[in-house]
C-alpha cells in the first residue's frame, strides 16, 4: 500500500491542521513509516503554534461528526483516516473508503 496522505503532507512542510497532526501522531503511534523524521517535526511543529496546556489532548477532546452516520463523538473516540482525513465511529469497522485503514 502506498505511505497515506499525511506522509507527503508532512514531507511538504504545509502546515498541518490541528486533524492531520492527530492524524499524524496516530500514523507514528501505530508504527507508520517516517523515514526522515519529517512527520514528527510537522506534529510537533503544529501543536507547537497552539496555544494551552496539552493542545494535544484539549483537541481530542472535542467534538466532531462521524463522517459516515453524522452522529456527533469526542475526537478521542473517532478513528480518523492518515489518508484522507475522514473521521469514522467504531461502528463502521476500520476499513476507509479510500482504501487506507482508518486509526485511533
Ligand atoms: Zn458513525
Ligand atoms: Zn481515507
Amino acid at each position: 500500500m502506498t505511505p497515506p496522505r499525511i506522509v507527503a503532507l508532512a514531507r511538504s512542510a504545509a502546515p498541518l491542521s490541528p486533524l492531520q497532526a492527530v492524524a499524524g501522531t496516530l500514523w507514528l503511534a501505530a508504527g507508520g513509516a517516517d523515514e526522515d523524521g519529517a512527520v514528527k517535526r510537522a506534529v510537533d511543529a503544529c501543536w507547537a503554534a497552539e496555544s494551552g496546556d496539552d493542545p494535544y489532548w484539549d483537541y481530542l477532546a472535542t467534538r466532531m461528526q462521524c463522517d459516515v452516520c453524522a452522529e456527533r463523538f469526542k475526537l478521542e473516540n473517532l478513528a480518523l483516516c492518515p489518508n484522507c482525513f475522514r473521521v469514522g465511529c467504531y461502528a463502521h469497522g476500520r476499513a476507509c473508503a479510500c482504501g487506507h485503514v482508518m486509526l485511533g
